[in-house]
């Protein structure tokens, strides 16, 4: 079996790095995912998947930060016009880009999952010739639009990995659904993806990084705790407007409400049992310079080493934008556009990719487990299967890269892709080959 994915992988190698080429050229970024994920289900169709999408794989109440219609419609349409379909994406309307790709096989299995996210930066790429993209024809024909997360090489990982399983049908037992997420960026699409329902009666979870603490060629890492739980939020003053010289007395200023809102968010304690963090990341607010500002916007985040320190962190945030907009005698709205929980792979399933990866040359340094240290949406997935007595783990899967992720200048050594693609297939076939 091990040579078989060996033969198949290097079979689709090129296929593989053309695909990340072009899923680089044209990116999307959260809940705009047109065009890579109507290009993918023709794709994953082809090789036998059976495929749902829209409602059914994403659930409207649960999707979190989501744009404005203008810009989906704008999005929809430059995706038909860079070759997506229109049919299939007539069908994601608003911003359901996220789909799942189904094989059942022969006799009874387990249900093994894999998740893979599909979206892009709000980061415009370098346009100079030391990065390589750009040199060689494949850097991002969407202004302000860059996969700089490696989330290209994710989807190309993904279909090469469906092209390997469907090679083995016959040999394997159980079942095999591929979870193509959109909006990972700002922890936002997870959630209303597990909302529909994609992760239940999974018996086994797999998601995966490409390079990331994974630094360098030849490293993976196998399994991920410490995920930390993080909440965004996009909080509105409003107020009331005035002439600052004439009437200043009948305003109310939610500039004001929304500096002493940032200035004490910042205050907030530290928490003797873990790591907080926060975040006033974007603040705008008011128009003419004699006018008392009757609007405000405040973007913030929390996090926390656990879901309940993350918890504390939010709470006190609530206080603090209640109190601040009362000082001033402004109202206040709270949109919570994304977060993510915390979250621990399961021993056994690190135990199990480690087993995978001898004998794949590619990988000289195998580590077991890494504190992750950022946020992951995953960890909605990975909860509800656990909760359902379910196991799952997070990968990271190394790849020299030429500057760090969310960077302009961020490229992937391209060797990666197929050993990603060999590993994650030979943990699914020893997943779906038990006795
Ligand atoms: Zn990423």
């Amino acid at each position: 079996m091990h040579a078989h994915i060996r033969r198949r992988t290097g079979e689709l190698e090129q296929g593989i790095i053309e695909c990340r080429r072009d899923l680089h050229k044209y990116p999307e970024t959260g809940w705009t995912e047109f065009r890579t994920a109507s290009m993918t289900i023709k794709k994953l169709a082809s090789l036998g998947y059976v495929i749902k999408m829209g409602e059914e794989t994403n659930r409207p109440g649960d999707m979190r930060g989501v744009p404005h219609k203008d810009i989906l419609a704008s999005c929809r349409q430059r995706a038909v016009s860079q070759g997506g379909d229109p049919g299939l994406i007539s069908v994601m309307a608003d911003g359901l880009t996220g789909f799942t790709a189904d094989m059942t096989f022969g006799g009874d299995g387990p249900k093994v999952g894999c998740r893979v996210d599909m979206d892009a930066n709000d980061i415009t790429e370098a346009g100079d010739a030391s990065h390589r993209p750009f040199r060689e024809g494949f850097s991002s024909v969407n202004r302000g639009v860059m996969h700089a997360c490696g989330h290209d090489a994710h989807v190309a990982i993904g279909i090469g990995v469906a092209g390997v399983i469907a090679s083995l049908k016959d040999r394997l037992k159980g079942s095999l659904r591929l979870i193509f997420q959109p909006a990972e960026e700002g922890v936002r699409g997870a959630k209303a993806m597990v909302g529909a329902g994609v992760t239940r009666g999974i018996n086994f979870l797999l998601g995966s990084h490409i390079s990331f603490q994974a630094s360098r060629s030849g490293m993976l890492i196998c399994g991920a705790k410490g995920f930390l739980a993080s909440t965004k939020w996009d909080v509105a003053f409003t107020g009331e407007s005035a002439h600052a010289g004439a009437a200043p007395q009948n305003g109310r200023n939610a500039l004001l409400a929304a500096c002493v809102a940032s200035l004490n968010l910042h205050a907030i304690s530290r928490h003797a049992d873990g790591a907080t963090r926060i975040n006033v990341g974007r603040l705008s607010a008011g128009e003419g310079r004699n006018t008392i500002p009757a609007k405000a916007l405040l973007a913030m985040e929390t996090r926390g080493l656990t879901t309940e320190l993350d918890g504390y962190m939010l709470q006190e945030a609530g206080r603090i934008v209640e109190a601040a907009a009362g000082m001033y005698g402004c109202s206040y709205d709270v949109d919570v556009v994304g977060g993510s929980i915390s979250g621990e792979s399961d021993a056994e399933m690190v135990d199990m990719v480690a087993e995978a990866a001898k004998g794949i040359p590619f990988y000289d340094e195998v580590i077991r487990m890494r504190e992750f240290g950022g946020g992951e949406d995953f960890s909605y997935m990975l909860k509800d299967v656990q909760e359902q007595g379910g196991q799952g783990t997070y990968i990271q899967v190394g790849a020299d890269r030429t500057a760090g992720h969310h960077n302009e200048k961020f490229d992937l050594d391209e060797a990666g892709l197929a050993p990603a693609v060999e590993l994650l297939s030979r943990s699914i076939v020893s997943l779906l080959t038990r006795p």
